[in-house]
């Protein structure tokens, strides 16, 4: 098969039908509606085999998962997913592993109205690049900047599964089904992203963990938060991982989350919990935003847990 053919039989007829494409695969460019009155929320996520992934792991899940990091996005600022294009780097066109990844990016695709509209294919070290867009009534997306003190500080789903996941993977131990699903097949929040808009102050999806992604939030939000480690919402799994070795860095830093974080007035909580039950998304209110700057983590007994070196940071080395 060329190039040509590769792309038409794998990528042409991927997700949803959508009548706000005038020109999908196929051409220069896709050209696409966007609505008058809205903005286009636009985001972009690069998985590289052996830092993202394991190059010889289940290309459905793969291909589920590299959508489903930028549905996170989408979801994170509270916009309606729309459209995406695909950029494929492969050391060989293996047909049955492309059959495979196109299987798991269509049905995430199809299940939040997502039509994928272009792309790219070039050959060498697998890499996967997806840009997504989507939708938002033009000021309502809910950013990063907008938390105040008294706000709550709510997370959903659990955290800390996927990091588990890899963990044991690592050391060569089983996986439980549910973590594995965690780790390869994240479920992004996308209703409860669009629900929580006109609600939450500020949002964030959690890629690289809490204390980090929550610190971006404070951050630009000028604001701190304190806390509750007892609070944080945690698997049976990771519950007892933690009972065996308290290290809080596993729920708070390890990364691969993709829940949502979100900060909202307290006189919001009936109303979030409402929203959450109707969704059937489980969402925890873990602290408070405080004035003072920083990220303050309160073990059972008060005391403050000290997170050290938080987040995956590529580049560690860099001033
Ligand atoms: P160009 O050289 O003009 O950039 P390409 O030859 O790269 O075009 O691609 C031809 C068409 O196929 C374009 O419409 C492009 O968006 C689409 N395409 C290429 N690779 C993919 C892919 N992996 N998934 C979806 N569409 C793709
Ligand atoms: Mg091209």
């Amino acid at each position: 098969m060329s190039e040509f053919d590769l792309i038409r039989h794998h990528f042409s007829r991927i997700g949803s039908q959508r009548a706000d494409v005038a020109l999908g695969v196929g051409d220069d460019c896709a050209l696409l509606r966007v609505p008058q009155g809205y903005e286009l929320a636009a985001s972009i996520d690069t998985l590289v085999a052996g830092v993202h992934f394991l190059s010889d792991c289940d290309p459905e899940g793969l291909g589920h998962k590299s959508l489903a990091v930028g549905l996170s996005d989408l979801a994170a600022v509270g916009a309606e997913p729309a459209w995406a294009t695909l950029a494929l780097t492969l050391p060989d066109a293996d047909a049955a592993w492309l059959d495979a990844f196109s299987l798991g990016f269509d049905r995430l695709a199809r299940s939040y109205g997502i039509a994928l509209v272009g792309g790219d294919m070039t050959r060498g070290p697998l890499t996967i690049t997806v840009q997504i867009q989507g939708l938002v009534p033009a000021a309502t997306a809910i950013l990063r900047r907008g938390a105040r003190p008294g706000d709550l500080v709510c997370v959903s789903g659990t955290l800390g599964d996927a990091g588990l996941a890899l963990r044991l993977l690592d050391a060569g131990e089983a996986v439980p089904e549910f973590l594995r699903e965690r780790l390869e097949r994240p479920t992004p929040r996308v209703e409860l992203g669009l629900a929580l808009r006109g609600t939450a102050t500020a949002m964030i999806d959690l890629s690289d963990g809490l204390a980090a992604d929550l610190g971006h939030i404070l951050a630009a939000s000028g604001v701190g938060a304190e806390i509750r480690l007892p609070d944080l919402p945690l698997s049976r799994s990771v519950r007892d991982r933690l009972a065996a070795d308290p290290d809080w860095g596993l729920p708070l830093a390890a990364g691969d989350d993709y829940e949502l974080c979100f900060c909202a007035p307290e006189q919001k909580h009936t109303q979030i919990t409402a929203l959450a039950e109707r969704l059937g998304i489980r969402v925890q209110a873990i602290g408070r935003v405080q004035p003072e700057t920083g990220l303050r983590c309160l073990l059972e007994d008060g005391s403050i847990w000290d997170p050290g070196r938080s987040g995956y940071d590529h580049f560690p080395d860099a001033s």
